[in-house]
């Protein structure tokens, strides 16, 4: 509060700019709600973000060597640090592929990490010796930035293939080892009881290595939620910093951060029912396969549909309900997609979107997907909204799903899904699910759908599908 109002007094024009900044902040992730929203909430977000940086190198005052204001000069460091991060950044958000984003958001946010051991690194180093309550925030910040950044790189290695999925023997007794020490070290910098610098970088080193062990035993497929837990611990260590720099705009992004990526970790467990606990320590998704583990039920035959009978049965429907999974990404068939619903629906048959919470690898997945190929919102139906118009639905056909409309999460307790909610397609008239093999989806498990009587297979990849289909639809 105090520094607030010395701000006040000294430099209106910065804290304004700062409270511009948190305002756009709160309302950009506000907007980020809703997908009609969501791009004007970035800009906007991203409008108070410049601003902010703008008046810290403008505005910004530190005090001299005699006591009096100044004001930063390094402007050549600090504009060609700037030029490069955005050449780079924009060069990497315009090129990379859609199945890529999770990869992008986890070498993004390590980034942040990374700043905020930067800062901690750099404050230490201050000739102003700190005191107890600055010294805490500075450990506090590098050890959860330091941790923040080393998982992430870990992370981003796991989903492009780099690092492969791997459990250390006794690797938990090592990170609890790691992370006593880390505890061990901070209480003595902190405590005051050793001032060599050489403990401040053992904290560094060991955070370091704690964030590399904690996230490489975990499935590459579960990485979505350990980045979005990382994400949260960015955001904490960026508030760090607000407090060390009594930053009102860095303390609330940092919150805001925090606090948004706890929450998505925690709604992205739920969906798929399981504890973060069962995600950290990994049962199923990535290297363990629940289903090589227990032996293969004889489910009987399925059968097959052809593109003429899928083409003639979805002409004349009234009702087609899409639902979208991992595969459409993969295939990348978003624009085919939306091309066989305008056709559809030309010919008089109603088209929507059920869209499962965690269908895909990473929260929204589905969402933005179809968005990229302009479906329009309205489309989209949420998970509860589908299952009410299951009923009255004529046809559902899945394309590239597999988990999310497992029927094992509610009629198998023994299913490592069970009690996920899932899309419950085996209510509508006809079901035609669209994938290239009988080969479980991420969980690991056989789908007892795929044998259901409603249900018909269309194999094959979805995009060749989607177009093929697409051209019989037009001649029936
Ligand atoms: P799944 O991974 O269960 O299934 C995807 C299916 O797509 C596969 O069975 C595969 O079958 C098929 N497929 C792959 N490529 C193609 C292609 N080119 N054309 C047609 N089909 C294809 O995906 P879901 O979306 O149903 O479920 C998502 C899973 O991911 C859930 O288990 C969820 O818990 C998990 N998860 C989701 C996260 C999120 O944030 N959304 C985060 C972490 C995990 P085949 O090989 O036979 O073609």
């Amino acid at each position: 509060m105090e520094q607030f109002q010395e701000l006040l007094s000294t430099n209106p024009l910065l804290l304004l700019a700062y409270l511009i900044g948190s305002v756009t902040f709160i309302l950009g992730l506000k907007m980020l709600s809703h997908p009609e929203s969501a791009r004007r909430g970035n800009l906007i977000a991203a409008g108070g973000m410049i601003i902010s940086i703008f008046a810290t190198i403008f505005l910004y005052q530190y005090k001299g060597g005699e006591g009096q204001p100044v004001n930063l000069h390094n402007y050549v460091w600090i504009f060609t640090a700037l030029i490069i991060g955005t050449i780079v950044g924009t060069i990497a958000a315009k090129k990379v592929q859609m199945t890529a984003m999770p990869e992008m958001v986890s070498l993004f946010n390590g980034m942040g990490g990374a700043c905020a051991m930067l800062i901690s690194l750099i404050e230490y180093r201050n000739p102003e010796v700190p005191g107890t309550g600055k010294l805490l925030i500075i450990v506090l910040g590098m050890i959860i930035g330091t941790v923040s950044f080393a998982g992430s790189v870990i992370a981003w290695g796991k989903l492009n293939g780099r690092v492969k999925d791997k459990t250390i023997p006794g690797g938990q007794a090592i990170n609890f080892l790691i992370f006593a020490g880390i505890i061990i070290l901070s209480i003595m910098v902190v405590g005051g009881f050793s001032a060599s610098p050489y403990l401040f970088y053992g904290i560094l080193v060991l955070a370091a290595m704690y964030g590399v062990l904690f996230v490489m035993p975990i499935g590459g497929a579960d990485m979505p939620v350990v980045i979005s837990l990382l994400n949260s611990f960015t955001g904490v260590a960026a508030a760090f910093g607000g407090f060390l720099y009594n930053n009102p705009v860095m303390l609330t992004g940092g919150i805001l951060v925090g606090s948004a990526g706890t929450i998505l970790t925690i709604l992205m467990c739920k969906a798929m029912n399981r504890s973060l606990k069962n995600v950290l320590i990994g049962s199923f998704g990535g290297g363990a396969k629940a289903a090589a583990s227990g032996e293969a039920k004889d489910q009987g035959a399925y059968k097959e549909i052809s593109l003429n009978d899928t083409a003639t049965l979805m002409a004349y429907a009234q009702k087609v309900l899409i639902i979208p999974g991992y595969g459409l990404a993969v295939a990348q068939a978003q624009h085919i997609c939306h091309e066989l619903e305008k056709v559809l629906e030309e010919k008089g048959v109603e088209v929507n979107y059920g869209i499962h919470p965690v269908a895909g690898r990473m929260p929204g997945h589905m969402n933005v997907l179809l968005a990229e190929a302009d479906v329009p919102y309205e489309k989209l139906l949420e998970m509860e909204d589908a299952n009410d118009q299951m009923g009255t639905t004529n046809v559902v056909l899945i394309l590239g799903a597999n988990d999310v409309v497992n029927p094992a999460a509610k009629e198998d307790p023994a299913s490592p899904i069970y009690g996920m909610p899932i899309i419950e397609v085996d209510k509508a008239d006809h079901v035609i699910v669209n994938k290239r093999s009988m080969k479980p989806g991420y969980a690991g498990i056989e789908n007892d759908l795929f044998f259901k009587p409603k249900t018909s297979m269309l194999f094959g990849d979805a995009k060749k599908v989607l177009q093929a289909l697409v051209a019989e639809l037009k001649t029936v």
